[in-house]
């Protein structure tokens, strides 16, 4: 059996967290295929990497100055390389990443990139294979992800076991970077999982699961051990915040 497991941005953010997470993946020998969120928040005032790109690239377009947030952006993945000891180059990726900054055309290049470090320094972590995204998930012309396509390249991608595959993005049939909504790691999750033919998909996060009410508002709410898929949509497109809405359909076939 194989399982396909994503973890958000949370269970990410910092050294300590992704020590935690690759206790868990390694705990049992069938979750072969991670996928992985840009690290979140590690406190309430902190700010996440994906909004620190939104924003580089928005300071850009602006003609405002972008080096303090870019700099907040590196300082985190250094600082994630440095404690968790893992030794790769990222030096050409960043300065990519600059180029595309300072011109601020490709936003959804941009904004991916929280994604393919997380990726890239999680991958040589765990010893498991980097896989990325853009050589697996493709959008058609209608910008929905292609899944015959994606189902093909993932056949001849994916043949390996113990991978590690950035989440939120793809490319589209142009070969351009494309992503998806916010939270849309946990479809790339639902789509791998549907085209390697897991039996399990696993969406961890940093709740205990969909909660009978929401805990802001209500003290202590119980956790709902089990729902159909039909509900699970119902609450995710009601504003449970827990899956993103889309990814159903793909988890139910
Ligand atoms: N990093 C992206 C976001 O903040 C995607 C994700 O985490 O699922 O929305």
């Amino acid at each position: 059996m194989s399982i396909v497991c994503k973890f958000g941005g949370t269970s990410l953010a910092n050294a300590e967290n992704i020590m935690k997470v690759k206790e868990i993946v390694k705990s049992n020998i069938e979750r072969k295929f991670v996928v992985v969120s840009a690290p979140g928040k590690r406190s309430k005032d902190d700010i996440k990497i994906t909004d620190c790109l939104i924003e580089c690239y928005n300071l850009s377009k602006k003609g405002e100055c972008y080096a303090n947030t870019l700099g907040i952006i590196k300082e985190r993945f250094n600082g994630l390389k440095t404690e968790l000891n893992v030794k790769i180059d990222l030096d050409k990726d960043f300065e990519k990443l600059e180029e595309a900054i300072a011109k601020h055309e490709d936003y959804d290049y941009i904004v991916s990139r929280g994604e393919y470090f997380s990726a890239r320094i999680i991958s040589k972590f765990f010893g498991f294979k980097f896989v990325d995204a853009s050589s697996v998930i493709v959008f058609g012309e209608d910008g929905k992800v292609d899944l015959d396509v994606t189902q093909d390249l993932v056949n001849e991608h994916m043949t390996e076991d113990y991978v590690v595959v950035p989440g939120f993005y793809g490319i589209d049939k142009t070969g351009a970077i494309k992503v998806f909504s916010r939270g849309g790691s946990d479809l790339s999750g639902a789509i791998l999982a549907n085209a390697l033919k897991c039996e399990i998909y696993e969406n961890w996060t940093d709740v205990d699961g969909f909660l009978a009410s929401d805990p802001k508002l209500i003290d202590n709410p119980p956790v709902i051990k089990t729902l159909t898929y039909h509900e699970l949509r119902e609450l995710s497109y009601m504003g449970a915040t827990v899956l993103h809405p889309s990814c159903t359909g793909f988890l139910k076939d």
